[in-house]
């Protein structure tokens, strides 16, 4: 059996795995970003932790076919140069596909986070087939991936799919990126749990309060999810104005795009079907009749290992890219 090796890079953990053809993991292995003090410590560290998972499966590098890394930010493919590394403040434009390839021997790729899932999820999971799809993930930030003509749409500059950054209003709150307004700026977990808190505040009377004991500053998107499932308005009403707000971004995107999937995860997307309703509505709503009807709106499937099968599917994609251009 052939194995590629998986690697999720995150703000606060680096998670790596053998993937097998048809996306099983074995050997997980979970390292936090943080315990390595810099760009140089982290590289070894990397290094270290991918040697010693194949060894440590009995297994020897020439078994590797590749080693996929999904990273944060935007990735220039050609270099795997990433660019920044929240939590890892000397980390400035590494090109860690070319050194890792060279310290391992092992072909290495290396591509945004949430395009490897986007992969993932077109291969093996709710997006297996789709010719024309955008993957997003709704979380601390909000991604995109895109799919088009099937292929990874990655852009001029490699900065491609990046959904949370769509303005959908003239002025509105101020954005992570610099501008405002954006569907991140709106539906982040940050700013979702602010709005709740706000309200909270100005004498809005809710489950919420009850589940985290008056302890506003407790309040989680998972908080708020949990006191919709036990029936509270107001927990509902937050799913629907996100998914709203969500929707309206999208409707512009099908318009744009008429992809045939929109593939939601992340952690906000286990609001489940009060958001995904509230989504579906908005772009039937907004979007234009043809391309409404065509699009379907799915839940992500790979859940927790998105990013580490996603990784490994890149280097799948990359080498049936190589092949293709061989014949
Ligand atoms: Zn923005």
């Amino acid at each position: 059996m052939q194995y590629l090796v998986g690697v999720d890079i995150g703000g606060t953990n680096i998670k790596l795995a053998l993937v097998d053809k048809k996306a099983n993991l074995r050997g997980k292995r979970t390292f936090s970003t943080t315990s390595f003090k810099g760009k140089t410590a982290l590289i070894n560290g990397i290094v270290s932790q991918i040697e010693n998972l194949i060894s440590s499966q009995g297994l020897k590098k020439k078994g590797i076919i590749g080693i996929g890394i999904g990273a944060p930010g935007a990735v220039d493919i050609r270099t795997g140069t990433v660019h920044y590394l929240t939590n890892i403040p000397d980390w400035r434009e590494v090109p860690l596909g070319t050194i890792l390839k060279k310290r391992l021997g092992i072909p290495v790729f290396v591509d945004n986070d949430v395009n490897v899932m986007a992969l993932g999820e077109v291969y093996f999971g709710a997006g297996k087939g789709a010719v024309n799809m955008l993957c997003i993930t709704l979380g601390t930030g909000v991604g995109g991936g895109l799919i088009l003509d099937g292929k990874l749409y990655r852009g001029s500059s490699y900065a491609a799919g990046e959904f949370g950054h769509v303005p959908i209003n003239i002025d509105g709150p101020r954005c992570n990126c610099g501008s405002w307004a954006c569907v991140e700026a709106y539906v982040g977990n940050s700013y979702i749990v602010k709005g709740v808190v706000a309200d909270i505040r100005s004498g809005q009377k809710t489950l919420i309060t009850k589940l985290v004991k008056g302890d506003l500053s407790k309040i989680t998107p998972e908080i708020i999810s949990e006191a919709e499932r036990k029936n509270d308005k107001f927990a509902k009403k937050v799913w629907m104005d996100v998914g709203n707000k969500v929707g309206i971004g999208l409707a512009g995107v099908v318009n744009l795009l008429n992809m045939e999937k929109i593939v939601i995860g992340g952690g906000v997307a286990e609001a489940g079907k009060v958001l995904f309703d509230s989504i579906k509505k908005a772009i039937k709503l907004r979007a234009m009749k043809l391309p409404a009807k065509t699009v379907k709106v799915v839940k992500a499937k790979l859940g927790y290992d998105s990013g580490l099968i996603g990784a490994a599917t890149l280097v799948l994609y990359e080498l049936e890219k190589e092949n293709v251009s061989k014949n």
